[in-house]
């Protein structure tokens, strides 16, 4: 579904970011990118969905060379989540899950109406939370319906950058095995970065363990745990 083929990303400052960069992610696998801040991971993610361009190798995505398709028409294929989930201060909650759907022109009951099936797919209650700001949620919830505005154009792929790094260990737990189990039920081919080794453990069915700006291991959790 997703494949990289020596991939490689220099900035125009001359930081080598990622080099040589092969690896394949099954339809409907999850896979975990972990390692210390600044290997890379960020890097490898934004390429997929062209929000950064490589300077080596090529990213296939169902076996089409992405940068041969349209960034738009690529991100649509593609749902993007976010530390700082960024959802838009001054639109209640409902509104922002909306907003993709609104964007790639369905009409605006329809969107809400898919909006609101999706918040309640991430566990929030439409009539009680939809209306809301996200200043008038926690930061639990707030990511919530991060995952929940990714969800909701339906993509095949979600990427998602460090998706609950922003909450407290407790209900980052409750976060994991919730969208566990979410997972489970959409099965959708998933990149998600960590720097927590638990959370790529727990997380992954396979694991790409980053040194410095390449993968040293790539493997399910039981070997990686079990390699010494
Ligand atoms: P994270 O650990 O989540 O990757 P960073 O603080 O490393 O967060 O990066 C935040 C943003 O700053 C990213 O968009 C990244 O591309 C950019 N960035 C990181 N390092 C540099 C750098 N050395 N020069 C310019 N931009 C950078
Ligand atoms: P991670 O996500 O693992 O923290 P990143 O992919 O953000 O790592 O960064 C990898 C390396 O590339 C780091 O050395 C970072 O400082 C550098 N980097 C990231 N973004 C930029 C940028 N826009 N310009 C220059 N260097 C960058």
């Amino acid at each position: 579904m997703i494949r990289f083929e020596q991939v490689g990303k220099v900035y125009p400052d001359g930081t080598t970011a990622v080099d040589g960069l092969s690896f394949e992610v099954a339809k409907g696998e999850l896979v975990t990118l972990v390692g210390p801040s600044g290997c890379g991971k960020t890097t490898t993610m934004m390429m997929v969905n062209r929000l950064i361009e490589p300077t080596a190798g090529r990213i296939l995505v169902d076996g089409e060379d992405v940068s041969t398709v349209d960034p738009v028409r690529l991100r649509r294929r593609m749902g993007y989540v976010i530390q700082q989930v960024g959802l838009f201060p001054h639109r209640t909650v409902l509104d922002n899950t909306a907003t993709v759907p609104a964007l790639i022109g369905w009409k605006r009951a329809r969107a809400r109406a898919r909006a609101a099936e999706l918040l309640e797919l991430v566990g929030l209650d439409p009539a009680v939370h939809g209306p809301r700001y996200p200043a008038q949620l926690s930061g639990g919830q707030r990511q919530r319906v991060g995952v929940a505005r990714a969800l909701a154009a339906d993509p095949p792929v979600l990427l998602m950058d460090e998706p609950f790094g922003a909450v407290d260990p407790v209900v980052r737990e409750h976060l994991q095995n919730e969208f566990l189990a979410l997972q489970a039920t959409v099965r959708k081919t998933v990149l998600l970065v960590t720097h927590d080794i638990e959370e790529a453990v727990r997380m992954g069915d396979r694991i790409a363990v980053y040194g410095q700006g390449r993968i040293e291991q790539f493997d399910t959790p039981g070997t990686v745990l079990g390699a010494p």
